[in-house]
């Protein structure tokens, strides 16, 4: 085994790597994220190593290696919905009414949820970058903003019914002849998914709801550009509603009709190679281009940096999907469920140069999770061509250019939730109930307060102890049922840690806390409580490491 250090957007990551043989070649495969600095990672290695030989020692003890082997359960998309909806994740939109297809509505743990994938993502995209500008447009703008980008025009779907079943579905243009030619289907029509609204109380004019955020970082380019005085390449990203009048809105929050996106433009000026391309050495991801689509061929996987040295790929558009499935894995999803697909070019959209997806395996089969489109200058000048303003800006020795967009990678809020929630899902048998095994960042409570006395003392110091927690963290503060049960309640909803307050808290000013992946449990100082868990919560401390294993009845 050995360490390797990666760097991503300019931070660097320490994983821990190891040669494997597979089928007589011997390959290098990560096998753990080590954390941000080398002293933590090789911490870590020691650990990583002893827990490997004495699970490798004591096979019997299943617990232990089951533990370490748990792996997703598979759950279908509309059982996930019901799960959320039990939990109080996501609710159907107005459902005392029979709901309203497309729409959803989020519970406390739902919108938790979602708060942190988005504070994730713009910490990852913004703050931790030098090179990248935040921008909130609104959703309603100025109608020449689609007339221009060619929403009006070009933004359209196909209804397609399947004669059978009447089950109807959109399909882009490309797609379109071989439904014409298939007499299973019937192709109804075009249809343009804007939704319109009225502006103004009578005689007003006729606008959109947005449906995608970029457009608003386009017409803003430049006021943003000129206020943060920058340098290309630089970028602008964003998170906000979408909406679309999607034809068959299904598959829970895969496909709706209000979602969110968090998207990022990234410019530059025509040419400009990307110095950031030394990154993405040593990512592997399964890539299917479009050549190997026409001659159905599978996926396979690649080093992004050598599938962009072949030429295979366009250096920006490398270099981003290196960053967002980078950001996918930090966070806890399963490598192995991801790939990236080239659009063959009957696919492209209008404006798009070369576009990539990155797809995943989703319980209904692979889909797109997030675009990465490659947009060229379209926008910005379709945008000065209609509204008459300058979109160019000096760049030195060649004076006045309009930029490029070199890569726009564009991600849905739900569809990573649902990615999140897809690889977290476990229905653990030995406990019979589900562990949601979602990062330590992205759950909902951080840690749950558990009381094992209702009254007097116990009590007492565990309200305070949520108090204080509760500055910092959503936490709950459960007191209902045995401690078993408060477990598993927990396990459900993804809360990495319980902390039990017990008479000895009271005797010996020490707290326990339950690891929800393992249920092993440590005992740590009261008074330390709180950084124990800024570390476990951030990575920074494996969990028998942050206090003294103990060992207890109840797991
Ligand atoms: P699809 O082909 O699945 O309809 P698209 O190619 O039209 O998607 P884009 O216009 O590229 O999607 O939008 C960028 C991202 O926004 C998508 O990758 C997806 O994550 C998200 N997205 C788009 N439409 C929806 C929707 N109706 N519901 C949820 N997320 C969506």
């Amino acid at each position: 085994m050995f360490i390797v250090k990666k760097k991503i957007g300019g931070k660097e990551y320490y994983y821990l790597r190891e040669s494997r043989r597979e089928k007589g070649k011997v390959k290098a495969v990560t096998v753990a994220y080590l954390g941000k600095t080398k002293k933590d990672a090789e911490k870590r290695m020691k650990n990583f190593v002893k827990k490997k030989e004495e699970g490798l020692k004591k096979p019997e003890n299943k617990k232990e290696v089951m533990v370490e082997e748990s792996v997703r359960t598979e759950i279908g998309i509309d059982e996930l919905a019901r799960y959320c909806k039990r939990k109080g994740f996501v609710y159907p939109s107005g459902e005392v009414y029979g709901g309203l297809a497309g729409f959803w509505d989020f519970g406390h743990l739902g919108v938790e949820l979602l708060r942190n994938i988005k504070d994730g993502w713009w910490n990852f995209h913004v703050r931790d970058r030098e090179d990248m500008e935040g921008m909130d447009g609104s959703i309603i703008t100025n109608p020449k903003v689609w007339e221009a980008s060619g929403h009006v025009e070009s933004f359209v779907d196909y209804i397609v019914v399947n004669k059978k079943n009447k089950e109807k579905f959109k399909v882009d243009a490309h797609e379109l002849g071989k439904y014409e030619k298939d007499d299973k289907y019937i192709v109804e029509g075009k249809f343009n998914p804007m939704f319109t609204t009225k502006v103004g109380p009578v005689n007003g004019n006729e606008s959109y709801l947005r449906p995608e955020t970029a457009q608003s970082i386009f017409v803003n380019f430049k006021n943003v550009f000129d206020n943060s005085r920058a340098k290309l390449p630089f970028g602008i990203a964003q998170v906000g509603k979408a909406f679309r009048n999607e034809i068959a809105p299904r598959e829970f929050l895969f496909r709706s009709r209000e979602f969110e996106q968090m998207e990022i433009e990234y410019f530059i000026k025509s040419g400009m190679k990307c110095d950031l391309i030394d990154e993405v050495k040593g990512i592997k991801i399964k890539m299917l281009t479009g050549d190997m689509q026409s001659g159905n061929k599978e996926e396979e996987e690649m080093e992004i940096y050598s599938a962009w040295k072949k030429g295979l790929i366009g250096d920006w558009q490398a270099y981003w999907l290196a960053q967002e499935f980078s950001w996918f894995i930090l966070l806890g999803a399963k490598s192995e469920n991801f790939r990236a697909r080239q659009h063959t070019s009957e696919e492209r959209s209008h404006y798009a140069i070369d576009t990539w997806d990155l797809e995943y395996k989703f319980p209904m089969g692979w889909r797109e999770l997030q675009g990465f489109a490659n947009r060229g200058s379209f926008d910005l000048t379709q945008h000065q061509k209609a509204s008459g303003k300058k979109f160019e800006v000096f760049v030195e020795g060649e004076g006045r250019i309009i930029p490029e967009v070199a890569c726009e990678p564009s991600l849905g809020v739900g569809r990573a939730f649902l990615v999140f929630m897809l690889d977290a899902y476990e229905y653990n048998k030995e406990r019979d109930n589900v562990v949601l095994h979602l990062n330590p960042k992205l759950a909902p409570y951080k840690a749950a307060i558990l009381p094992l006395m209702s009254k007097g003392e116990v009590a007492d110091i565990s309200h305070e102890i949520f108090r204080e927690l509760k500055e910092e963290w959503n936490v709950l503060f459960d007191k209902s049922g045995s401690i078993g049960r408060r477990y598993s309640r927990n396990d459900e909803v993804g809360t990495p840690y319980c902390i039990a307050v017990d008479q000895e808290t009271i005797d010996k000013k020490t707290i326990t806390i339950r690891d929800r992946d393992s249920t092993k449990q440590i005992r740590v100082k009261t008074k330390e409580l709180m950084s124990v868990l800024r570390d476990l919560i951030n990575d920074k401390v494996s969990f028998i490491n942050a206090g003294k294993v103990v060992s207890t009845r109840v797991k």
